[in-house]
C-alpha cells in the first residue's frame, strides 16, 4: 500500500514511517472500523475532507454524486472531495421545502426525527412552513397513507465491480514506481483489465419486500412521473436490489407564489389559503390521488427503466472521475450555474465567484 499518494497534488504531504504514506493521512474504515484498502482515504488536517493526493483508490459513487459530476465536475470535487457543505439555512427554499415535507411524511411513518428541530436547524421561512403544514393538514383530511410493511430510509448498499477492458481509454500515469506496479499486479495475465468496486450508496424513502416508494414535494412534480427523467435516482434503486419490480412516486405539488402576493399576506393567511384550495382541488396536489382508497402516487415498473444504459453511464462515470482525479482538471461547467437542478441555482456560486469560503455558509462534511 505504499506510495500510492501523487505527492504533486498537495503542498501539505508529510512524509510518513507508516505505511500510509503521509502523517496526515487516514485510511478509509467501514462500520466495524477495519481497514477498507481499495477506497480513497481520508485528510486528517483541519478543514480537510479526503485526501487529494490518493488519486488511484476509488471514491463511492451514489446517483447524487454522479448526477453532480454530470452537471458540473468542479461541483463534485468541492462537495465529494473537499467535503464542502453548504449550511442548512442557506439552501434554497425549494429544498428546505422538500426537506421538511420529508420530516413531515417520516414523522408520520413512524420515524425517529423531529419537525420542530428541521426547521430550527435549516432556518425555515415561516411562509414555507405555513405552506407545507397546509398540505399536510390536507393530507390528513382526506385520511392519505401509504401501504403497510415499509422499511423507512432503508439503505442502498451496492457494489459493482467495474471491468474496464484492455481496449478502454486509460491515462498513463506516474505516481512512484510502487503505483505501477500496483496496477500491473491487478492486470496479471495475458489481456491487461482493470476492476475496481463501484459503491452504490443512498436511502429509499420507503422499501417493500418487492417495490419501493419515494416522496417528493416540488413545483414541478411532473420531473418526478415520467421515469425519462429520473432514471438515474430511480434506475439506481432498481439496479441495487433486483427484487424489487416497481416503485411508487408520492409526488406533491408544493404551490409557487407571485412575490407581490406573498408580502402581502401573512404566514396564517397562506396557509387558509393553501389549505382551501388544496382541499377543493386535491388532485392537483396529490398526484395520482385515489380518495377511495386513501392512496395517492403512480406506480411505475422496473422495465420503464433503461438499467442497461445506467450501469453503462456508472462505469463511464466512474472511469472519468479517476481520470478528473489523475490530472486534477474538474473543470467548471458555468452554462448551468444558475440551473443545477431545474429552476434551483448552484449553492457554491459563491465559492466559484470570489474563490473565497465563507465559514458562515459553508462546513466540511465529518470524515465517515
Ligand atoms: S491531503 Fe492530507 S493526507 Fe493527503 S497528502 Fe495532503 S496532507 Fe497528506
Ligand atoms: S457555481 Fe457553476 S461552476 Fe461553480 S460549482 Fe456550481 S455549477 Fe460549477
Amino acid at each position: 500500500m505504499r506510495n500510492l499518494l501523487d505527492i504533486s497534488k498537495c503542498a501539505k504531504f508529510s512524509p510518513s514511517f507508516t505505511n500510509w504514506e503521509c502523517d496526515y493521512y487516514s485510511p478509509a474504515e467501514d462500520k466495524a472500523m477495519e481497514v477498507i484498502h481499495g477506497q480513497c482515504g481520508f485528510c486528517k488536517l483541519p478543514n480537510s475532507y479526503l485526501c487529494v493526493a490518493d488519486i488511484t483508490r476509488p471514491i463511492p459513487l451514489s446517483h447524487s454524486s454522479a448526477g453532480d459530476f454530470c452537471t458540473c465536475h468542479y461541483l463534485y470535487m468541492l462537495k465529494k472531495i473537499l467535503g464542502i457543505q453548504v449550511r442548512p439555512p442557506f439552501l434554497n427554499s425549494m429544498i428546505k421545502a422538500g426537506k421538511l415535507w420529508d420530516i413531515i411524511r417520516q414523522k408520520s411513518l413512524g420515524g425517529d426525527v423531529s419537525i420542530k428541530d428541521t426547521i430550527s436547524e435549516y432556518e425555515i421561512d415561516p411562509y414555507i412552513v405555513s405552506k407545507v403544514r397546509a398540505i399536510y393538514h390536507a393530507y390528513k383530511e382526506f385520511g392519505l397513507g401509504v401501504d403497510p410493511g415499509y422499511e423507512l430510509q432503508a439503505p442502498v448498499n451496492l457494489t459493482y465491480d467495474i471491468h474496464v477492458p484492455a481496449s478502454s481509454f486509460i491515462p498513463s500515469i506516474d505516481i512512484g514506481k510502487d503505483a505501477v506496479n500496483l496496477w500491473a499486479d491487478r492486470s496479471a495475465g495475458e489481456t491487461r483489465e482493470w476492476i475496481f468496486p463501484l459503491h452504490l450508496t443512498g436511502f429509499y424513502d420507503l422499501k417493500y419486500a418487492n417495490f419501493f416508494g419515494e416522496d417528493k414535494l416540488s413545483g414541478r412534480p411532473e420531473m418526478y412521473l415520467d421515469p425519462f427523467f429520473i432514471q438515474s435516482q430511480n434506475g439506481t434503486y432498481f439496479l441495487a436490489d433486483p427484487s424489487l419490480e416497481y416503485c411508487i412516486q408520492h409526488v406533491v405539488l408544493f404551490p409557487q407564489q407571485r412575490e407581490k402576493k406573498r408580502i402581502e399576506e401573512s404566514p396564517d393567511e397562506i396557509y387558509k389559503r393553501v389549505f382551501d384550495d388544496v382541499i377543493s382541488k386535491p388532485s392537483k396536489y396529490f398526484l395520482g390521488l385515489n380518495k377511495e382508497k386513501a392512496r395517492y402516487g403512480k406506480k411505475l415498473y422496473r422495465t420503464e427503466f433503461d438499467l442497461k444504459s445506467l450501469e453503462l453511464r456508472y462505469i463511464q462515470i466512474a472511469i472519468e472521475i479517476l481520470a478528473a482525479r489523475w490530472t486534477g482538471n474538474f473543470y467548471k461547467n458555468w452554462k448551468v450555474c444558475n440551473n443545477v437542478l431545474p429552476g434551483i441555482s448552484c449553492d457554491f456560486q459563491s465559492i466559484c465567484q470570489t474563490g473565497k469560503i465563507s465559514e458562515t455558509m459553508y462546513s466540511i462534511r465529518g470524515k465517515e
